[in-house]
């Protein structure tokens, strides 16, 4: 192995990221890679352990903990080390199908359960997977590749978000005739819809679905499947078909006032930016948020993206309310290493609004008991209610901790109750969620449509999963 000395000569450097003030005047991407060298440096930290946690994926205190793709981190960062770009290309695709996506958007599971990161800084393998598949781009490396050969038998993948996409490109390696159908304008599902540019730049999607096409994926964008195409049509053209078609339904907040309008669900929120951004018509000086107070309703990473693209269109104040407590700063003793860390994080979004507002914007073990209207039925703000364990360990409401607070807007962003029903129901498809499968025998599931909301990491996992499920039944 690489370097003998690594960690304990080199020290963890993260890539430069554009100043909160600065970035928040667009949508770009804003995080700037390390010189060359000090990119392999940084990738000389790993140290090849005996147990390298990092690439495991496993269950650990009811949390992936690893990387869900097995990633061959050690191998790659070595490669990278030895400034190899080919060899440590190959090995990172051969078990995760778009490093692009996550390179920019993980949550680093990887990382979380580095060895090192027990008791030192864990290596930054997120920007060195990131480092490595921008390299193949340069090089000419990350092509297409065509299958030499072909069955006949053909498959269609119902949405082309990661899940269908990495489930689309298995499958096609391996020589089957595949067809992406999407009921969208744009391929990427939530890559390109939810997430917003600044977090994943959209040509990075575009530039890799151009490959998939070029080795022969077909993609029908436009098609909503089980309205304007019929899921019947599909079976009698199709031997297999997939359904990846996400976890879309939004959870809502059925309190007092909800009827009414300025009350938008996050997706819808986020979607509407993105395609005005794609369009070029989105102004950041007017639009829906411009000048007014938001409140985000939830206090995850979604809620934290609509914080950041607030801010963005120049929002005069954004509130983000989240039920749980705050969490604590370090680790405690019952979430040890290498389970994935419940601590306390200031992400980009939130970072942003202290820079420009004074103040990080959540506020903790809150909920919302009215969205208040006045007599014309025009929001005005929102009543809200602490929460608090009872013995039963349970989140209860707080009566005499009410608070109204004032807003024009409020986006909700409290999470995803499952797959819309209208396809189902076309083909009375009951989704299996412990497998692949469902009760039509000819249709198979993947993704947050058969895991629930998840991230884009488990997403690829699980495309590629059903993917080579389907490829042994047929062997
Ligand atoms: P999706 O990406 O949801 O794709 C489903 C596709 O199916 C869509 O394109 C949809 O149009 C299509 N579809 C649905 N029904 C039909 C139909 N009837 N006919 C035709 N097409 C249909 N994860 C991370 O790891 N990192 C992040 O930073 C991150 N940020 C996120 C930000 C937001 C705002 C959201 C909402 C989620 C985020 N996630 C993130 C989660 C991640 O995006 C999802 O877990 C992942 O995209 C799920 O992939 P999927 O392929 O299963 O479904």
């Amino acid at each position: 192995m690489g370097n003998p000395t690594g960690f304990i000569n080199i020290k963890r450097k993260d890539s430069y990221s554009i100043p909160p003030k600065d970035r928040i005047k667009n949508f770009d991407e804003f995080h700037e890679t390390l010189p060359e060298e000090e990119r392999l440096q940084q990738a000389s930290r790993c140290m090849d352990c005996g147990v390298p946690f990092c690439q495991s994926g496993m269950t650990l205190g009811g949390m992936t903990s690893g990387c869900p793709l097995n990633n061959l981190i050690p191998e790659w960062n070595d490669s990278l080390y030895k400034g190899n770009y080919e060899e440590a290309y190959k090995r990172l695709i051969k078990t995760n199908n778009f490093p692009e996506f996550t390179s920019r958007v993980c949550p680093a599971l990887c990382e979380k359960s580095c060895t090192l990161g027990e008791n030192d800084t864990p290596v930054a393998s997120k920007e060195n997977a990131l480092t490595i598949i921008e390299k193949a781009y340069e090089l000419g490396l990350a092509c297409a590749k065509p299958p030499k050969i072909r069955n006949n038998i053909n498959v269609a993948i119902i949405g082309s978000g990661p899940s269908g996409l990495a489930a689309a490109d298995e499958l096609n390696k391996s020589g089957y005739n595949v067809t992406v159908y999407d009921r969208n304008k744009r391929l990427g599902g939530l890559l390109m819809n939810g997430i917003p540019n600044m977090k994943l730049d959209k040509n990075v999607i575009t530039r890799k679905i151009d490959i998939l096409k070029e080795e022969g994926i077909n993609f029908v964008t436009n098609a909503n499947v089980g309205k304007d195409v019929k899921l019947k049509t599909l079976l009698s053209k199709y031997d297999k078909v997939i359904l990846a078609i996400g976890s879309t339904k939004p959870r809502d907040i059925n309190v007092k006032g909800r009827k009414g309008k300025d009350i938008y669900f996050a997706v819808d929120f986020l979607t509407d930016v993105n395609d005005k951004y794609l369009d070029n018509t989105l102004d950041l000086k007017k639009n829906m948020v411009n000048n007014k107070s938001v409140v985000i309703i939830g206090g995850g990473d979604t809620g934290n993206d609509c914080v950041g693209t607030c801010i963005r269109l120049g929002a005069k104040e954004v509130t983000q309310l989240e039920m749980l407590p705050k969490p604590p700063l370090e680790r405690i003793e019952s979430n040890p290493w290498p389970q994935w860390p419940k601590v306390f994080k200031t992400d980009y979004g939130q970072e942003e609004a202290i820079e420009v507002f004074g103040k990080d914007p959540r506020i903790f073990k809150t909920t919302v008991e009215e969205f208040i209207r006045n007599d014309s039925g025009d929001l005005t703000g929102i009543r809200t209610i602490k929460l608090d364990f009872d013995e039963n360990h349970k989140l209860v409401k707080a009566p005499g901790t009410e608070k109204n607070i004032l807003c024009d807007i409020v986006i909700i962003s409290a999470g995803f109750i499952g797959p819309e029903e209208y396809l189902l129901k076309d083909g009375k498809i009951e989704i299996f969620k412990d497998h692949h499968a469902t009760n039509n025998k000819k249709i198979y599931t993947t993704g947050d449509s058969r895991m629930g909301q998840s991230l884009v990491v488990k997403a690829i996992a699980d495309g590629r999963e059903v993917a080579h499920r389907i490829i042994e039944e047929i062997i």
